[in-house]
């Protein structure tokens, strides 16, 4: 089964020209592989990777200084990228650990992205196409640029864990196992945001269109708009902003990633299947539903009950805002629990359900909304053990018909989750290529530079950090490697 999900994660766009951060190289940690990756700890004395704060060896992390156990897991994930990616010239990364946005229920966990780009370099590929540094430098063979200048900038947020205010109670795990709990696995972080660094990433703005300088990012041969049927290199800067946010209309068409698919990404989407319904047309019918961020995925076991409508306790609280009464207690026990969005955060309806002893939630959604399945419920809490779906308003809307005639216990509409809906892969389109994350309204940031939320299993290259990812970059786990390979890795 998998684990709850945490969806707070950003990364920074890479800058258009050379910044050097750091003058001096402390080869603080240095991993030989495939390809060589240097550590650039860039870090004051005291702080940061440099934390001299005690800590106890914790999963396979053998530091004994805060600063030291950090600098050990960023040199750990630095081995697997190093291990999996070949080039005859040192990535070198210029880290660093700050206190970056964080607040009770957000926090941007780090941010990456190249220091440079380079095009029209002997050896490229393609003419005419940007590529990140440490990529065009292994593709040329050389180091362009200046000579050890850091590839890849990368930060992490320093307040996670020592500031009160910044998700309390929650702090980096710092080993190496992928055995956090409710902790944030520092080591998936790392590996994702070191993804962007190497190449994981377009230059080119998704809510201008423009290319950066002019030219197109190698990612941007390979990102292709199924409304217009081209590729972002090919489209006009107004079909990029469109295709930017076209939900089920943006997928990339790399061949080493889409072969992959079928032994990565499980077949089926979340759906949910009626009956006993005294209405027709929920008799017997499947529905797509878009799946939370927090709470389990739906995985192959499905899950079945009795749907149990949620009145509002408190006029204008919102449906499952508050904790459950007794009668919706009695009601939802046992059962799947049904509200409408909105009053409060879905976790919090979630929480509240799960507390009153339901075993999954649907939640009503209040506009109406095209696209092939629901689009997934945001939010973070590692508290919650039930999945939540959500469902379009026009299924949702018969579903609130169905649950007119009911008992305080009892509905007699049936509900079985799982993962029935359309003949294609979670996360892909009907033709097998992976989906892209293009949601509507643009989200700075994470739009187009990932892979699309509702990839099933999780992917590390999500916008939104789960909490079942293991270690792995390749099959039958992982489709980064294979998206790094597409563009020339
Ligand atoms: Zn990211």
């Amino acid at each position: 089964m998998s684990k709850p999900r945490q969806a707070f994660k950003r990364f920074k766009a890479a800058a258009a020209s050379l910044v050097l951060l750091g003058a001096a190289l402390g080869l603080a940690g240095q991993a030989k592989a495939a390809a060589t990756i240097v550590i650039n700890n860039t870090n004051a004395a005291g702080v940061g990777f440099n934390d001299p704060a005690p800590a106890a060896p914790i999963g396979g992390n053998p530091g004994v200084t805060l600063g030291e156990q950090r600098l050990f897991a960023f040199t750990y994930a630095a081995n697997i990228w190093g291990a999996t990616l070949t080039s005859s010239i040192p990535i070198i990364i210029n880290a660093s650990m700050t206190p970056l946005t964080c607040t009770a229920t957000s926090a941007v966990l780090g941010s990456a992205g190249a220091t440079s780009t380079f095009a029209n370099f002997p050896g490229a590929p393609f003419t005419g196409t940007r590529y990140s540094y440490a990529l065009a430098n292994k593709l040329s063979g050389t180091y362009l640029g200046t000579l050890n200048a850091g590839q890849i900038t990368a930060n992490f947020n320093s307040n996670l864990g020592l500031n009160a205010n910044c998700l309390p109670g929650r702090t980096w795990y710092l080993g190496l196992d992928n055995i956090h709990g409710t902790d944030i696995d520092f080591l998936a972080v790392l590996l994702h945001e070191m993804g962007h660094g190497l190449g994981f990433q377009t230059f080119t703005s998704g809510t201008s269109g423009a290319f950066s300088g002019g030219l197109p990012s190698i990612w941007d041969r390979f990102l292709f708009g199924t409304v217009v049927g081209k590729t972002w290199a090919d489209m006009t800067a107004a079909e990029r902003v469109a295709s930017a946010v076209s939900r089920d209309g943006l997928v990339w068409i790399g061949p080493l990633v889409n072969a992959a698919i079928p032994s990565v990404l499980k077949f089926g989407l979340a759906s949910a299947t009626f009956s006993g319904s005294p209405a027709r047309e929920l008799n017997n019918v499947t529905v797509r539903v878009g799946e939370a961020d927090f709470g389990p995925s739906l995985g192959t076991s499905p899950i079945s009950g009795d749907v149990m409508p949620v009145p509002e306790q408190t006029v204008g609280a919102g449906q499952g805002c508050e904790p459950f009464n007794a009668v919706n207690a009695n009601a939802v026990n046992g059962k799947i629990a049904f509200m409408t969005l909105g009053g409060c955060t879905t976790a919090i309806k979630t929480k509240n359900a799960q507390n009153a002893g339901a075993t999954a939630v649907l939640i009503g959604d209040t506009v109406a909304e095209n696209g092939v399945q629901p689009i997934p419920i945001g939010g973070w809490d590692p508290s919650v053990t039930i999945p939540t779906v959500r469902l379009f308003l026009s299924d949702a809307d018969k579903v609130r018909a169905a649950l007119v005639n009911r008992s305080r216990s009892r509905s007699g509409l049936q509900v079985v989750l799982g993962r029935n809906g359309g003949a294609r892969y979670a996360g892909a389109d009907a033709q097998g290529r992976a989906l892209m994350f293009a949601p509507n309204p643009f989200v700075g940031g994470s739009s187009v530079s990932h892979f699309d939320r509702t990839m099933f299993r999780n992917q590390l290259m999500e916008p939104s950090i789960s909490n079942d990812l293991t270690s792995s970059l390749i099959p039958p786990e992982d489709l980064s490697f294979r998206l790094m390979q597409d563009i020339g890795w």
